[in-house]
């Protein structure tokens, strides 16, 4: 992309970004007195979204350079699994393994979240796995607020465009990044949030599983409830 291509797709983005804010979304944050569906936003032409294809969306992340994110990653990491399916999961951001591969969840966390996938029943084929930012952040720091600003176009292009019925949020930073709160996972789990035309999930992210086992079971407790939520 030469630098005249380069700034005319920043101005687009940004002005997709302040028509967003203009309509109350303030990042992935819906304003809470601001009662829209993701869906009322996607089908308002004048104000959506200007992606129609999740292919466009992969290749806007790839060339993406709004935030400071963009200068340190190997490679951008979009989603892995089905584009259809009715469960995603939504992480954090990439890690050192995700970063290499471009994929999300392949490293330790990934490998435990496959294994909470196979005991729902379900193969890593079908569901989809995304995240908040699709840039690694620096020694895998959290995500800055204004970083997952810039990506919230990206993950909502994704969200209405695969249309899952449930969407699990894996930790505190995914439930800030699609509800819009900082409050804990143990105050904020085991109910669904009407949201997005979805119903949204939150539970502890893997990496925490990994060092507090005892969390393991709040997990599958959270699991068997979108387990039933999936079937009605
Ligand atoms: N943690 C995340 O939140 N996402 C990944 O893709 C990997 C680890």
């Amino acid at each position: 992309m030469n630098q005249e291509d380069r700034s005319s797709h920043i101005k687009k983005i940004k002005k997709d970004i302040s028509n967003l804010k203009s309509i109350g979304v303030d990042g992935v944050f819906l304003n809470k007195k601001n009662k829209n569906t993701l869906s009322d936003l996607i089908s308002n032409k004048d104000k959506k979204s200007h992606f129609q294809t999740l292919e466009e969306i992969k290749k806007a992340v790839e060339e993406c350079e709004l935030c400071t994110l963009h200068k340190e990653r190997t490679k951008t990491v979009f989603s892995r699994g089905n584009n259809k399916a009715k469960l995603m999961f939504i992480g954090e951001g990439p890690g050192k393994d995700e970063d290499a591969t471009g994929l999300p969840f392949v490293g330790r966390a990934g490998k435990l979240l496959d294994k909470i996938i196979e005991a729902m029943n379900l193969s890593s084929e079908e569901v989809y796995i995304c995240n908040i930012v699709k840039c690694r952040p620096p020694s895998n720091r959290k995500p800055e607020l204004e970083e997952m600003e810039c990506c919230s176009r990206y993950l909502l292009g994704q969200i209405s465009l695969v249309k899952p019925k449930i969407i699990v949020c894996l930790g505190a930073t995914a439930a800030e990044g699609i509800l819009g709160t900082k409050e804990r996972i143990m105050d904020l789990r085991s109910k669904f949030f009407d949201k997005y035309n979805a119903k949204i999930l939150v539970t502890y992210h893997p990496a925490a599983l990994l060092r507090d086992g005892s969390r393991k079971k709040l997990v599958w407790e959270d699991m068997q409830l979108a387990m039933k939520e999936l079937l009605e």
